[in-house]
């Protein structure tokens, strides 16, 4: 996933250890759990008892009803079981569950455990050992957290409404009763009904065409964990790229994405040269509207991507790198917990500028570089330099695996696969890593069996080099060590000069950014001095428009400097922004910087209140702590 910018907000809610079962009639049934299996529930953010009894594919058949806003469903599990394995156990949360079968037979022997906030109930059916299938039929609630419902207006083409899923980290649970641990891997069929004239697509094997019936078939035949279970629907057109590679939006965004993703098919063939064959046949990216929270969704075969990369000049297309990158790590080699999270990210963003520099070059990544060490010393400052949650491997028993989505994962694990590679040589680290996604292929792995790969396989044993390299450090301890390497960038040694010319002599034509990419003007905005006037920033304005700007990534830089600065004539255009766009990684920025100008809340709430409507659940969790909405609410 691409990227949260989310601050950590303390954990919430006690994971249930033991649990309390009320069936289906009303009769309390209670289970003692092991201690084994209560360090199995905790670590794995899930209920499921995968040892007992697990899934090993599913067919899913459901029924899109945009009017209620519901899916109705049946989900039928193929099992294995344990020799001794009575019960076969999967996450739930806020679904209504109907009937339940098991190899084909109405059984009323099921019993949903108690609630838990953000972790759900254990959804536990007998079973014998011989048991070879159960089926559940179910319906989602209109709040599930995963999903989220479009209405026409809320859609590029106005006519049509739309459906999107979010599943990463613990939310698949809020839309399929599934077991649902990034450890446990499953392979998966669909059959889906959607109203005539919209397309269904899935992180399967997809239509390329609108059939007129409303039936879609879907297969996903290499096994997944259940965060990328990924449904979209709605008004949508396909138009293909290179061999393998596509893009899907609807209508009238259609040929603006084809534009932007135009090298999707180079980046997919120089990904494979690095680190070996694409696993997954195809790799399409639709483009969704701006209210999905992320940058983007690394769904197999079909990364979900928010609008806000199409900047019109190719120069957010990172983005689909890194969710193409994911195709390796994440994907194929999964993180065993949330814990181990900095796997699937800080991989997949060392890998991601490896295919930027294989793509567009050296000098182009090294901006993408500081850019993303800044990021990195700003989330450090935020969290505190000796806070645990800048440790690489972190603890998130008993939180919200969300809370651990920070760029922590994505920018210090980049930092350290940056550290190893100088250390060994960019070929014998290639050697490693390509053996690494080789043997790990459609397995999990944690950063226990990393470290030892790292001990054993790149540096033969040597404990002296092991620890000169302050390796324990890196992943046990805070902040960024100081082995790190230097990033830096000439380009942006030139803008610092641009920007000096234009200070000193207080005229705006002693620059010249001709050629400037939205990097080169992210790096101008992020380093203006504190002590810039209205009067200063109002003839940046004039002369580059950055109030009015299309470009998301320049307009939520500014939008915050304009907050910090109290510059007024931005206001309008801010409010409008917060209403249309719903990635948290802006939202928390500038809505931090109304709170910081307004800490009576009044101005943040105001916005908020007319935007909340058209954000995810991830980005609603994260702003109702941060405006303390419920309070808020009550009081309104
Ligand atoms: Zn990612």
């Amino acid at each position: 996933m691409k990227r949260s910018g989310l601050p950590f907000i303390g954990g919430v809610g006690a994971m249930a250890v033991t649990l309390v079962l009320a069936s289906c009639s009303g009769e309390e049934k209670k289970t003692e759990t092991t201690d084994k299996q209560k360090e199995e529930l905790v670590l794995i953010h899930s209920h499921a008892q995968p040892a007992e009894s697990k899934v090993t594919h599913l067919s899913w058949d459901a029924d899109v009803d945009f009017e209620k806003k519901q899916l109705r469903a049946t989900a039928t599990y193929e099992l294995e079981n344990a020799p001794d394995a009575d019960r076969f156990i999967l996450d739930v949360r806020n679904l209504n569950i109907e009937t339940v079968s098991v190899d084909g037979e109405p059984t009323d022997k099921w019993w949903l455990g108690e609630g838990g906030d953000y972790f759900g109930q254990g959804l536990e059916v007998e079973i014998k050992p011989t048991t070879k299938q159960v089926s559940i039929s179910y319906s989602t609630n209109p709040d599930a957290q995963a999903l989220q419902w479009l209405n026409p207006q809320q859609t590029a083409g106005k006519e049509h409404p739309f459906l999107f899923t979010q599943s990463q980290a613990i939310l698949a649970r809020t839309w399929i009763p599934i077991q649902d641990s990034p450890g446990i891997r499953y392979t998966y069929d669909a059959h889906v009904s959607v109203p005539s004239g919209l397309m269904a697509l899935m992180s399967a094997s997809n239509p390329t065409e609108i059939d007129s019936t409303g039936e879609y078939d879907f297969k996903m035949e290499q096994p997944i964990p259940s965060y990328l279970m990924a449904l979209a629907v709605g008004e949508l057109r396909f138009q293909s790229i290179g061999d393998e590679t596509g893009v899907y939006a609807e209508p009238s965004v259609l040929e603006a994405a084809a534009y932007e993703f135009e090298d999707m098919q180079k980046m997919l063939e120089s990904a494979e040269e690095i680190y070996g064959a694409y696993a997954w046949e195809r790799y399409d990216v639709l483009v969704l509207p701006p209210s999905f929270p992320f940058g983007g969704m690394e769904n197999p075969r079909l990364t979900f991507a928010t609008p806000t990369i199409l900047a019109g000049d190719k120069s957010l297309t990172a983005l689909i790198a890194h969710e193409l990158a994911h195709s390796w790590s994440g994907n194929l080699v999964t993180n065993r917990t949330w814990n181990d999270f900095w796997l699937n990210e800080g991989f997949t963003v060392y890998f991601e500028r490896r295919i930027m520099e294989a793509v567009y070059g050296k000098d182009y990544t090294a901006m993408l570089q500081v850019l993303g060490r800044q990021d990195l010393m700003k989330t450090l400052g935020e969290l505190g330099e000796d806070s645990e949650d800048t440790h690489l491997k972190l603890d998130l028993d008993n939180r919200d695996p969300d809370d651990g989505m920070t760029d922590i994962a994505y920018e210090k694990g980049n930092a350290f696969l940056m550290m190893l590679e100088e250390a060994v040589g960019r070929e014998a680290f290639d050697a490693f890593l390509n053996k690494h996604f080789e043997e790990n292929a459609f397995k999990t792995t944690n950063t226990e069996e990393f470290v030892q790969r790292i001990k054993q396989d790149l540096l033969k044993n040597d404990a002296e080099r092991y620890a000169e390299l302050k390796i324990d450090d890196w992943i046990y301890g805070p902040g960024l060590p100081e082995n790190a390497v230097k990033v830096e960038s000439d380009a942006f040694s030139k803008v610092e000069a641009n920007m000096e010319a234009w200070m000193v002599n207080d005229d705006l034509s002693a620059m010249d950014p001709t050629g400037w990419t939205t990097h080169h003007w992210l790096h101008f905005l992020r380093n203006l001095p504190d002590s810039i006037t209205l009067a200063q920033m109002q003839q940046l304005d004039r002369a580059f428009g950055f109030t009015e700007t299309g470009n998301s990534e320049i307009a939520a830089e500014w939008y915050v400097l304009a907050l910090e600065q109290g510059y007024a004539p931005a206001d309008d255009a801010i409010d409008a922004f917060l209403v249309d766009v719903g990635r948290r990684k802006f939202l928390v920025p500038i809505y931090s910087a109304m709170v910081e100008a307004d800490p009576t809340l009044a101005r943040a709430r105001a916005v908020y209140a007319q935007a909340r409507n058209n954000y995810h659940s991830v980005s609603v969790h994260t702003l109702d702590e941060l405006l303390k909405w419920d309070e808020y609410d009550a009081e309104s």
